[in-house]
């Protein structure tokens, strides 16, 4: 919309013209991707102080966040290295002393000047002796607290700021832009749902989230919003993904599928019961309307590819191709050889496509997709390429999901067919969590190992117990065993940590470990000279794979039992999960040395030690999720799907739970949503989500 220009929807004025804001400010606002008056009464606060529950200095609470008030009386800053910093701020009142400590913010020094009044919120510890709040949440104060605070009633928000702009400021701001707005506040949601869910009507969740009248209204107002967030989101999923069965059919796959059965039968092994239920999951998929659209969670070494194999073989056996999509080189022409074994004896043409391929033979296998001649094909990103186009995929497969956007799974999916989908991870997602960020998917679990537990030991090996590591590492080499040693990647300094990599390399084979045959593997090498690697690997002509993160996924080296982690401070726990599962495959047992340094912060030394003592990769996901997040883990950042500003899908599960049936229901009694109770949701959904209807075809 052009900046200033009248519109029809006053929420959708510019925020440049709200009292208080003018042409600078809505420079500074713009950071905080504020535009429109909307936007400024969306900017929902990240936290409150309660007045009524401000206690004295001596009171703060050393177990709960407690809101509190005093006077500067020193500020004294201790640099500790580069961009490390300690800043300590004292505060006092008549009952008492207290710091504020806040780490590597400089700048805040200047702000804290002796004698001003400050208001804060925190937790108070006593740390060598000292009693302290560390990284309160502050905001000082240039009158007296009563004049300050008292128009702003009894429980103040706290907004996101941006360098330039007050909190006073911008509760100032706010406020008039949700007087102007007020009356333009339409309802979103219909009333049945409003009322069963006990929310405030939107106008007054509006009023509430931002100038509480109590704590509890401030609730119901927060989970309103909530509730919207991922309310509209659902709709979209539900209506896509009904809008697409509608247009665009299933492949047949009905059974009986004898060929299937024959290989089965031909394994060298049973399948378990977590892999036979997951195959009756899709098999029953097929047979429905809507077709397989399947997370597959299992933990690293459950054996999904086995299982993606016989549903490939059921859509191929009916005259159907399909496709497996994984997220490296490498294990793409590892599943290829395994696939290419297991299917020795049956007739179907099974191809590789990636990246590092001869244009020529690139073309080659392109041409057989396209009029049919492959069955199977296995690739990497080079399989959703400009160009690449099926005769019929009836399956697609993609394994390591986490590694993927949603619209990367979109792609696959081109012709007059939708093909049946289905995804693997061995990073569990918790079902809430997953109703979100891949809503679309339906979940399978594979709940065991086919060799019953397996068993890496894990321990975290202090630089004292470093050489011991070494020996055995050389132990388990003279046995005949194989051992992964590994070295982080980061993204921004890739070339300094390759160097790390190649002079480890170096200096173990003319030193701990001199005598044995090791080999380097490295995500800047050519494919070639990885294969090379990879197989000097698996053949036994190295002992020591001194590599990066490019094992993380899918290498199946049964004999290697031994990982070396150098750094694992730098890992994800799923992460190292991941790798872990890259030992003791071969149902023998495997060992895990986290090789540390003195300088490992607690906050690390625990995680480590949390990782070190859980086996589950499910308890391990989740804890790797409080810590980090899901975007970091998911990738749902990339994803498409909007982030969510209060919504935590994870904390908020029942919302979200609630949420996907209520969704649901609505649309099946009432698809086009044209009943009149739910007019005020179409009105919505086809103002702020109908243009997002067309984005990832997602099946
Ligand atoms: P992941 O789930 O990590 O992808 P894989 O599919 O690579 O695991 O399987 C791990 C190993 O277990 C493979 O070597 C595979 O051949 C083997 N495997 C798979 N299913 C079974 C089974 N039911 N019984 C015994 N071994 C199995
Ligand atoms: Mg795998």
């Amino acid at each position: 919309m052009e900046k200033g220009k009248k519109n029809s929807n006053p929420l959708h004025d510019s925020s440049q013209y709200v009292k208080g804001v003018g042409p600078s400010r809505q420079v500074l606002l713009s950071k905080l991707g504020i535009s429109t008056v909307e936007d400024l009464i969306l900017h929902f606060p990240r936290n409150y102080y309660d007045r009524s529950t401000l206690v004295t200095i001596s009171q703060i609470d050393p177990h709960r966040l407690t809101s509190f008030w005093g006077t500067v009386l020193a500020v004294s800053k201790r640099n500790l290295g580069p961009r490390r910093s300690i800043l300590t701020v004292a505060l006092g009142d008549e009952s008492g002393i207290t710091h504020l400590i806040f780490f590597n913010q400089p700048y805040l020094e200047k702000q804290f000047k002796p004698g001003l009044k400050v208001i804060a919120s925190g937790v108070r510890r006593t740390y060598r002796g000292q009693k302290q709040v560390v990284a309160p949440e502050f905001e000082i104060l240039s009158g007296e607290l009563g004049e300050e605070l008292i128009h702003t009633g009894r429980i103040v928000p706290i907004y996101p700021l941006t360098a330039g702009i007050s909190q006073r400021t911008m509760r100032r701001i706010v406020h008039a832009a949700l007087e102007k707005a007020a009356c333009h506040i339409i309802e979103n949601l219909p009333p049945r749902l409003i009322e069963s869910m006990d929310f405030p009507s939107r106008p007054e969740a509006f009023r509430e989230i931002h100038y509480p009248s109590s704590a509890r209204q401030c609730e119901r107002a927060i989970n309103r919003f909530k509730f919207e967030e991922v309310f509209f989101l659902h709709l979209l999923i539900h209506r896509r993904r009904n809008a697409l069965s509608g247009f665009r059919p299933r492949p047949p796959i009905p059974p009986p599928h004898p060929l299937t059965a024959r290989f089965i039968n031909t394994l060298p092994f049973e399948l378990t019961g977590g892999q036979k239920r997951v195959l009756g999951d899709i098999r029953r998929d097929m047979e429905s309307e809507k077709g397989v659209s399947r997370l597959l969670q299992g933990d690293v070494g459950s054996g999904k590819t086995i299982v993606c194999l016989v549903a490939m073989m059921m859509a191929m056996e009916k005259g159907f191709q399909a496709a497996l999509m994984v997220p490296t080189e490498i294990l793409a022409v590892q599943h290829l050889e395994k696939i290419r074994s297991y299917l020795r004896n049956f007739s179907f043409r099974v191809e590789l496509l990636i990246g590092s391929m001869k244009i020529a033979r690139k073309k080659e296998v392109q041409g057989a997709l396209g009029n049919g001649e492959v069955d199977l094909i296995v690739g990497t990103h080079a399989l959703i390429q400009e160009g690449i186009a099926f005769k019929q995929l009836g399956m697609a497969v993609i394994d390591e999901q986490h590694r993927f956007g949603v619209k990367q799974r979109a792609s696959l999916g081109q012709g007059n067919l939708l093909p049946h989908f289905l995804v693997m991870t061995a990073t569990p997602i918790p079902r809430s969590l997953a109703q979100t960020v891949y809503g679309d998917l339906d979940l399978s679990v594979i709940d065991e190992l086919p060799f019953g537990k397996r068993k890496v030991k894990t321990e975290i090996a202090g630089r004292e117990d470093h050489r011991r590591v070494y020996a055995e590492v050389k132990e388990a080499f003279r046995r005949g065993n194989q051992a992964f040693i590994l070295y982080p990647l980061v993204e921004e300094s890739e070339k300094s940590d390759l160097k790390a990599a190649t002079e480890e390399f170096e200096r173990l084979q003319r030193d701990q470990l001199r005598g044995f045959p090791l080999g380097l593997l490295h995500g800047r090498m050519s494919f070639e000279e990885k294969s090379k690697a990879i197989e000097m690997f698996r053949s036994r002509k190295i002992l020591g794979l001194v590599t990066t993160t490019v094992i993380e996924v899918g290498v199946d080296i049964p004999n290697a039992s031994v990982l070396l982690v150098n750094h694992p401070e730098r890992f994800g726990l799923a992460q190292l999960h991941q790798l872990r599962g890259r030992v003791g495959r071969g149902g023998g047992e495997g060992s895990c040395h986290l090789l540390t340094d003195e300088n490992l912060s607690g906050a690390s030394e625990k995680r480590l030690a949390f990782f070190a003592s859980h086996d589950d990769g499910f308890k391990v996901a989740e804890a790797d999720l409080k810590l980090r997040g899901p975007g970091e883990i998911w990738g749902y950042r990339q994803s498409g799907y909007p982030a969510f500003k209060l919504l935590n899908p994870l904390s908020d599960s029942s919302l979200v739970q609630r949420s996907w049936e209520e969704s649901r229901i609505i649309l099946e009694g009432d698809p086009e949503l044209r009943k009149e109770e739910n007019k005020v949701v179409s009105n919505y959904f086809h103002l702020y989500y109908k243009a997002k209807m067309e984005l990832a075809e997602i099946g």
